[in-house]
Parts: C-alpha cells; structure tokens; sequence
C-alpha cells in the first residue's frame, strides 16, 4: 500500500543520515588520531600545530616543551633535525 512504501522510505532515509553520521565520526576519530599524541610528561592529547615538531603542553601545571618526531622533551638534537617536518 502506499502509506506502507511511505513509511519504508522514510525508515529508510533516517537509516542512510545515521549512517552518514556514523562514517564522518569514524574518519574525525582517524583524523584525531593522526593528529594528536598524548603529552609525555602529562599525558594530555595534544595537537600537531602545521608542520613544525616543536610542541608545547597547554597544561599550565605542565607546559612542557617536546618533540612530536621523537615523543621526548625538546632537545639540541631535534631543533637541529626536525624543527620543520616537509
Ligand atoms: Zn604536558
Ligand atoms: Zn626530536
């Protein structure tokens, strides 16, 4: 009948944003990931900031400075390496 095909359509129609929805949330998750380490010291996820390895803790109580290449405080080293990730 035609108010069974209308409700089929419409079930049908929220099943298909839900899925939608679903699939953008998995790809910011994977995007989150790719551009998130958590803190070394604090442990705090923290976001790459463009292509420069030199991060800094938001954390007021933290405030480290580190490197995303190596995962470790900022050094000589690193200034010297990877200051810029190209
Ligand atoms: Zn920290
Ligand atoms: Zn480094």
């Amino acid at each position: 009948s035609v108010s069974a095909s209308g409700m089929t359509a419409n079930a049908y129609r929220v099943d298909k944003r839900a899925a939608e929805r679903a699939r953008w949330e998995e790809a910011s998750k994977e995007t989150i990931k790719k551009t998130t380490k958590p803190c070394p010291r604090c442990n705090v996820p923290i976001e790459k900031n463009g292509g420069c390895m030199h991060m800094k803790c938001p954390q007021p109580q933290c405030k480290l400075e580190w490197c995303w290449n190596c995962g470790c405080e900022w050094n000589r080293a690193c200034m010297g390496d990877h200051w810029f990730d190209v």
